[in-house]
């Protein structure tokens, strides 16, 4: 059942500054665009936080009952050294330093970058497109814009014209710079530059014969400005004007502040209608990133290998630690604050699992007070998801669920006087915010499973160790066959021992 009216959601919407009610262009319908990631090197988990900000909008969106389109796009061409218009491609940089084709740098950044997705349980979106793959679109979308005046080519290359624009429309309102100012006081170009104004910003850059990313356009060859991939996919595949768009902090001048011009330059529509920035992940205070040397892999996250971790921890402690806080406020990491966030984790899930073991409900003298009682802290969760978000606040209603539950477990006639479908309402969802708008899951229970296996694996290799020390040849080949059909590689080692690996 459909919890959108009972629920309305309001958004901080970062284009007008204020806490709006969402209404979606199209009933019960979302379409969502979120910047992804430039896949050149490996993610960190400042990136992460950002992508799970957004996989809680997207999965709470859905819980409660809307369909969502949700567009994450790979920045695979186009982002230069510098995050401007000048330098080095950054994938064509690491192919030539590497040695690999450019395409092989964006297929490993990729899959890595999957693969992280997929280790915090952050879920894929329903249409991921890359900006090489949408090439021809680009050009056509740059035709417009020149067509309509907003930009202008020169020496092979195409220029946005910021100061043309910002007569008809209004350039910085997003991210707040006044632009009058911006625009008086620059230097004026000389005329060696190709840019009317430097603020203008690039839509195609002429290539070199030795540059490696190239395509043929109107203008001789070349290849997409950055910030032109995201007016063009998100207007493909949600319109002209769509619902929401998001992206960390950091990208909303100029990258977002130049989809907007885009937009409006080419389709007289601005694009999204509610804008989300999720705020920083930061150590001391520093925002985490890799040039500031301060940006750890997942992987050393869980290893603990890296001189700011005093030991590993697991991707679901990560994960309930980013959401401990509201996406809009900075987190700072901390191991303080991650050894807490894995014992308010494991408080958790002791509570989901007390959850599935709950006596019968409404078995004696039913009372209404008691029963609301019972449900208010899930109402209570659902309000504040539906406050922008707010999964810090959402985690502490959820507590004081657990706490009920914690209760009952302990005194089953407390369930007697519960409205069964009071209770039956508040265990569903209090499982559903956890396991499917958290995205929560219960690692022990996998640790317990790999105990098994490896109990299991031990047995079967002593087995083994019988069989070949009896000369049964046989067996033991046919043991080690066997496991290897099923995906275990068994080791001899020098010292007469064996080991296993999981392909
Ligand atoms: P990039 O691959 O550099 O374009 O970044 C991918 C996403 O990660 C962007 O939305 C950035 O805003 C975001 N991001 C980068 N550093 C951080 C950080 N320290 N904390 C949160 N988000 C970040
Ligand atoms: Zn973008």
């Amino acid at each position: 059942m459909s919890l959108i009216k009972e629920y309305p959601i309001s958004i901080f919407n970062s284009l007008t500054k204020e806490k709006e009610v969402f209404e979606p262009l199209i009933k019960d319908k979302v379409g969502m665009y979120v910047c992804g990631p430039t896949v050149y090197s490996d993610v960190h988990l400042g990136n992460v936080r950002t992508f799970m900000s957004f996989d809680i909008v997207f999965r709470y969106l859905k819980y409660l009952g809307y369909a969502v389109r949700y567009v994450r796009n790979i920045t695979d061409v186009g982002h230069l050294v510098g995050d401007a218009d000048e330098g080095e491609d950054k994938i064509a940089k690491k192919a030539r330093l590497e040695e690999l084709e450019p395409m092989e740098v964006v297929q490993k950044y990729t899959n890595g970058f999957h693969a992280v997705m997929r280790m915090f349980n952050i879920q894929e979106p329903s249409i991921e497109p890359t900006a090489t793959g949408h090439i021809i679109e680009q050009i056509e979308f740059i035709k417009t814009i020149i067509g309509n005046g907003y930009a202008y080519e020169t020496d092979g290359s195409v220029y946005f014209d910021v100061r043309k624009y910002h007569q008809d429309h209004e350039y910085g309102k997003l991210s707040g710079r006044n632009i009058d100012d911006m625009l008086s006081n620059t230097r004026t170009l000389s005329g060696q530059d190709q840019k009317r104004d430097p603020l203008d910003f690039a839509l195609w850059k002429r290539a070199d014969a030795g540059h490696l990313m190239q395509w043929p356009s109107p203008w001789g060859n070349g290849f997409p400005g950055w910030h032109l991939e995201c007016s063009v996919m998100s207007t493909k595949y949600l319109g002209t004007t769509f619902d929401i768009h998001a992206g960390g902090m950091d990208l909303k001048f100029p990258h977002h502040e130049a989809e907007i011009a885009q937009n409006q330059g080419c389709c007289s529509k601005g694009g999204a209608r509610y804008w989300m920035h999720a705020n920083m992940l930061t150590v001391e205070g520093r925002k985490m990133a890799k040039s500031e040397g301060n940006g750890f892999t997942p992987e050393q996250l869980l290893t603990g290998n890296h001189k700011l971790l005093e030991r590993g921890y697991s991707a679901m402690t990560v994960r309930f630690f980013m959401l401990m806080s509201h996406y809009a406020s900075t987190l700072d990491f901390s191991n303080e604050s991650l050894q807490a966030a894995e014992k308010g984790y494991k408080r958790l899930m002791v509570a989901l699992k007390l959850s599935e073991k709950l006596p019968e409900p409404g078995t004696g003298k039913m009372d209404k007070e008691q029963s609301k009682d019972f449900k208010a802290p899930i109402d209570k969760a659902f309000t504040d998801l539906s406050n922008d978000f707010n999964t810090a606040k959402a985690i502490a209603s959820l507590f004081d669920m657990a706490s009920k539950i914690n209760i009952i477990y302990q005194d089953p006639k407390k369930a007697a006087s519960i409205d069964p479908k009071d209770f039956d309402w508040s265990i569903m969802h209090f499982q559903g915010i956890i396991k499917d708008v958290l995205g929560l899951h219960d690692e022990t229970q996998e640790e317990g499973g790999m105990q098994v296996l490896d109990g299991v694996m031990k047995m079967v290799m002593e087995l083994r160790k019988q069989a070949k020390f009896s000369k049964d040849y046989a067996l033991s080949d046919q043991i080690r066959d066997d496991l290897k059909a099923k995906g275990v590689q068994i080791k001899d080692e020098k010292d007469g021992g064996m080991s296993y690996t999981i392909d």
